[in-house]
C-alpha cells in the first residue's frame, strides 16, 4: 500500500520526552478522508499512554485523539465530506462494524475491540496507529465527525474526547432537570461534564482538590462547589446526589464519594487511574448503590454531542500551546494545573 511521509511529535520510551519524528500515513482508499490537522487537544490518556501507565504502549507512540481540521482529500465512495469541509476525529478510527455493539451504533464497545486512534492495531499498515500530534490523518469517513461551523475550532477539539466521554454517561444515566449530579475532578473531562450536565438541566455539584479552581467552577456552571479535602464540606453532601461522574486520573478514595449518593444512585468512573481503586462492600450494599464505568461514545452519539454543543454554544476552556511546549504541558497536567484543556496549534508543527 502506498504511504505518505508526514511530520509528527511522539515518544520513543516511557521516560523519554516527546520530540519531532516522521510517520507514514496510508494513501486515501475509496472510503477514506484525509484531514489536515489544525488543532489537537491533550487528553490525560495521552500522558498515561506515553508513559506506559496502562501497559502495552508500542513505541514510537504518537498520541492525540482530539483532532479537528480540514478535509484535503476524499475517497471516491465518500459522500459525507467534501474537500474543504471541517472534520474531527476522536478516540477510535475503526471497529468490526458487524457485532451487536457496532450494529447498535456503540462502536466504542465493539466486541472485537474498537481500533483506537493511537496505539491501536492499524488494519491497513499492520503497525500501531498514530494519533493527532501530526500534520494529517487518513481515516475511514464513518469515523470522522462533522464540526459545527459556529464554534471556535481550537476550543472544539476537546469535544472529540472530553466532550463525548462525559456526554455519553450523562445521557445513559438519564441526567436532566431534577437530578443532582456530582462531577469529581475539574480537568479536561470534568469541566466539560459540568458544562454539559448544566446544559441538560441538572443541578451540578463540583468536587475539586484545587482551592484555585473553586471560584472558576461556578463560572463553568456549577451550582455548588465542594473542596474535597475539607471533611465538613464533604459531610454536607452525604446521601444527596443521584449520580456522580468521577473523572480523576490518579488514585483516590471512591468510598467517600459513594457515601454521597442517594439510595439507588450511581457513581460512574470515566477517569482511569493506573492502579486499582479499593471499594468496600458496605459502600454500595446498604442503599443499593451502583458503581459503573463508561468509555467515550459511539459515532452517532458523538455527532449528536457535537450538534448539541453547536446549539448550546458549548466549547472547552483552553490554553492554546505551541507543540514545542508539549513536555511542559504534560508536567502541568500531572499536577492538575490545567485550565482546562491544553490544545496544540498544529501550525507550530508545520513551521
Ligand atoms: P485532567 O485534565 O488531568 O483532569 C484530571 C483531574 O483529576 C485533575 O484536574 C484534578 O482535578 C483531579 N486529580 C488529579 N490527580 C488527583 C488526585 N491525586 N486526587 C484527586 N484528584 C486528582 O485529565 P482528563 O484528560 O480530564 O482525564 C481524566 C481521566 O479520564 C484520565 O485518567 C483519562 O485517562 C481518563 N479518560 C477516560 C476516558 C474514557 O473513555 N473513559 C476518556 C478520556 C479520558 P481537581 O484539580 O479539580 O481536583
Ligand atoms: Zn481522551
Ligand atoms: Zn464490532
Amino acid at each position: 500500500m502506498n504511504t505518505k511521509n508526514v511530520k509528527a511529535f511522539g515518544t520513543a520510551a516511557p521516560d523519554a520526552p516527546l520530540k519531532p519524528l516522521n510517520i507514514q500515513r496510508r494513501e486515501v482508499t475509496p472510503n477514506d478522508v484525509e484531514i489536515e490537522i489544525l488543532f489537537c487537544g491533550i487528553c490525560h490518556s495521552d500522558l498515561h499512554t506515553a508513559r506506559n501507565e496502562w501497559h502495552g504502549t508500542v513505541y514510537p507512540a504518537v498520541l492525540g485523539h482530539e483532532i479537528v481540521g480540514k478535509v484535503t482529500r476524499v475517497g471516491n465512495a465518500v459522500t459525507k465530506f467534501h474537500v474543504g469541509d471541517l472534520a474531527g476525529v476522536g478516540c477510535m478510527v475503526d471497529s468490526c462494524r458487524v457485532c451487536d455493539s457496532c450494529r447498535e451504533g456503540l462502536e466504542q464497545y465493539c466486541e472485537e475491540g474498537n481500533i483506537q486512534t493511537y496505539n491501536g492495531a492499524d488494519k491497513h499498515l499492520g503497525m500501531q496507529t498514530f494519533g493527532g500530534y501530526s500534520e494529517s490523518i487518513v481515516v475511514d469517513a464513518h469515523f470522522a465527525l462533522r464540526i459545527p461551523e459556529n464554534l471556535d475550532l481550537a476550543a472544539t477539539a476537546p469535544l472529540l474526547c472530553a466532550g463525548i466521554t462525559t456526554y455519553s454517561p450523562l445521557k445513559h444515566w438519564g441526567i436532566g432537570p431534577g437530578k443532582r449530579v456530582g462531577v469529581v475532578g475539574i480537568g479536561g473531562l470534568g469541566h466539560m461534564g459540568v458544562k454539559l450536565a448544566k446544559a441538560m438541566g441538572a443541578h451540578v455539584v463540583v468536587f475539586t482538590t484545587s482551592v484555585a479552581k473553586q471560584a472558576d467552577a461556578q463560572r463553568l456552571g456549577a451550582h455548588e462547589v465542594v473542596l474535597s479535602t475539607d471533611e465538613q464540606q464533604m459531610e454536607q453532601q452525604r446521601g444527596r446526589l443521584d449520580f456522580i461522574l468521577d473523572t480523576v486520573s490518579a488514585s483516590h478514595d471512591i468510598n467517600g464519594y459513594l457515601s454521597l449518593l442517594k439510595r439507588d444512585g450511581t457513581l460512574t468512573l470515566v477517569g482511569a487511574p493506573e492502579h486499582p481503586l479499593p471499594v468496600a462492600a458496605f459502600s454500595v450494599i446498604p442503599a443499593r448503590k451502583s458503581l459503573a464505568g463508561s468509555t467515550i461514545g459511539g459515532i452517532a452519539e458523538t455527532q449528536e454531542m457535537l450538534d448539541f454543543c453547536g446549539e448550546h454554544n458549548i466549547t472547552s476552556d483552553i490554553e492554546l500551546i505551541d507543540i514545542r511546549g508539549i513536555n511542559e504541558a504534560y508536567e502541568r497536567l500531572l499536577k492538575g494545573d490545567v485550565h482546562y484543556r491544553f490544545v496544540i496549534d498544529m501550525a507550530s508543527l508545520r513551521n
